[in-house]
């Protein structure tokens, strides 16, 4: 298996849901796992994939178009999107937990994928962190909680523990279990 590389634009397609995905090279599944992620300019960055069908392993030239995006702050002030800004948020609320380099990855892939396929040119501050935080939620309770805070602009305990029991009461309807006490236990 040599290393395949190619551009990106050639191989994305869009799904119904706008969905971004990776053809593999060879035997053109669109499900391939990145092994590795590394920036190769302001807009784009070089993966290694591997085909999760036929296991071949190939790299991309990605360019994210919604790095164009403007930022509305809370303020009203504009700025350019950045994905190491996110990326930044994401890392320290995971901080100390089990979440890997590669998911925050993911996440931030995820986010920056249903925003380039809404086709917005501004994006309020507020949306971006929902988006981060409704996937964070299913990843780790504690980044999610942590991330929450600052998103959401914590002003008091008060809010910081409504937002537990949120996340408390949404459990035990799920599962009935009750997970979250031992954040509130380990703190
Ligand atoms: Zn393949």
């Amino acid at each position: 298996m040599g290393t395949y590389e190619f551009l990106l634009e050639a191989q994305l397609a869009r799904t119904s849901k706008g969905a971004l995905f990776m053809f593999c090279p060879f035997c053109n599944k669109k499900d391939s796992r990145v092994l590795e992620s590394r920036l190769t300019g302001e807009n784009s960055v070089r993966r290694r994939r591997e085909c999760e069908v036929c296991g071949k392993r190939f790299t991309t030239y990605e360019r994210v178009e919604v790095m164009q995006m403007l930022i509305v702050k809370r303020s009203g002030s504009r700025e350019p999107y950045t994905r190491e800004k996110l990326e930044a948020g994401v890392r320290r609320a995971c901080a100390k937990t089990m979440v890997t380099a590669e998911q925050i990855d993911d996440l931030v892939d995820s986010v920056e994928n249903e925003l380039a396929s809404a086709g917005k040119k501004e994006v309020p501050s507020t949306l971006l962190g929902e988006l981060a935080l409704k996937r964070l939620r299913s990843l780790d309770e504690v980044a999610y909680v942590r991330f929450a805070s600052v998103y959401r602009q914590f002003r008091s305990i008060e809010d910081f523990v409504s937002e537990l029991n949120t996340l408390k009461d949404t459990h035990a309807l799920l599962s009935g279990r009750d997970t979250v006490s031992s954040i509130t236990q380990d703190d």
